[in-house]
């Protein structure tokens, strides 16, 4: 997963150098996904993955099929991370803060799709650049770049969380901590901007990313307007190129009722018991809160929840 904020950061404001710098990390992605083949291959000769490939015979012939998992069709993912500080340090604008910092990351994505397919030629593998989940990653790109003497500077500029709180944390040696690049594409999780407008932004990454990309919907209402949910729900499916979002309602649960409540709440509304633990989605799936990393519970409390009953 490749950390474009600090392509942004290298390019100095270059267009040029921004591509040139993406290509070298694409160059650099390849060669790990040699080794990660090659280590492959060899597990595969000294039968230390018989699962993946054992060949189950045919019930009525009793002959063997192909192998279970097909090694040589894998397709290698290159993801990003920071899409949205990239644009904001190249351009000095978020991406939900002017069209030209969307243009730039389109632009950036394009670039990276054309050379996608030469390194494809080149090496004889199958690449595809997506999205990623980036749980851990978001942030620790983040922190790589915070505790570089090369980045530092620039870093803190754009990097999203709690960055005094961090910086203290940092300088204690702690690790997880609360700060992020925005997930992949993304607009950043806190801005404040209605959901057609977001929609309008991130839409325009699904054509050119193939795959792993979600569009998030942060619930701002305990129970919204079932009418108001089935026409949104429509237009996304029909009417945009998302192909892939989820509904997220936090969620409260008292550990002394077991009374689940909708939001997050200090206490139980049911019974008033302070004793109450969080769900919510990290990123694809719905996790306990308290399992989460900083830099993902801080970008819990930044998420910009929308009403949508009219
Ligand atoms: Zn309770």
């Amino acid at each position: 997963t490749l950390n474009l904020p600090r392509i942004a950061y290298r390019a100095r404001g270059d267009d040029d150098r921004l591509f040139e710098e993406a290509r070298r990390l694409m160059d650099l992605a390849v060669e790990i996904f040699k080794v990660k083949k090659r280590w492959m291959d060899l597990a595969v000769k000294a039968g230390r993955l018989p699962f993946a490939v054992q060949r189950p015979r045919d019930p009525r012939t009793g002959r063997r099929g192909p192998p279970a998992v097909d090694l040589d069709s894998l397709v290698y993912t290159i993801g990003v991370v920071g899409g949205n500080e990239m644009a904001q340090w190249h351009t000095g604008y978020q991406l939900h803060e002017s069209p030209e910092a969307v243009k730039l990351l389109v632009k950036l994505l394009l670039e990276m799709r054309k050379y996608k397919v030469e390194l494809e030629q080149r090496t004889g593998l199958r690449l595809a650049i997506a999205r990623t989940p980036a749980e851990s990653c978001a942030q620790r790109l983040a922190v790589a770049d915070l505790i570089s003497p090369e980045f530092r500077d620039m870093a803190v500029k754009v990097v999203k969380g709690d960055l005094e709180r961090a910086k203290e944390l940092l300088a204690e040696g702690v690790r997880d901590v609360p700060v992020y690049y925005t997930n992949g594409t993304h607009v950043y999780v806190g801005a404040q901007i209605p959901l057609t407008e977001r929609i309008s932004i991130e839409q325009k990454f699904w054509p050119i990313l193939s795959g792993g990309n979600i569009f998030h919907i942060w619930l701002g209402e305990a129970y919204p307007d079932p009418e108001a949910l089935f026409k949104l729900t429509k237009r996304i499916a029909t009417q945009t190129h998302i192909g892939y979002f989820a509904y997220t309602k936090d969620l409260t649960i008292c550990q002394q009722c077991f009374e689940v409540s909708a939001g997050i709440n200090d206490v139980c509304p049911s019974c008033g018991s302070p004793n109450v633990k969080y769900w919510s989605r990290v990123t694809g799936y719905y996790q306990e809160v308290s399992g989460w990393n900083e830099a993902k519970k801080q970008e819990l409390k930044e998420r910009y929840r929308t009403r949508i009953s009219v």
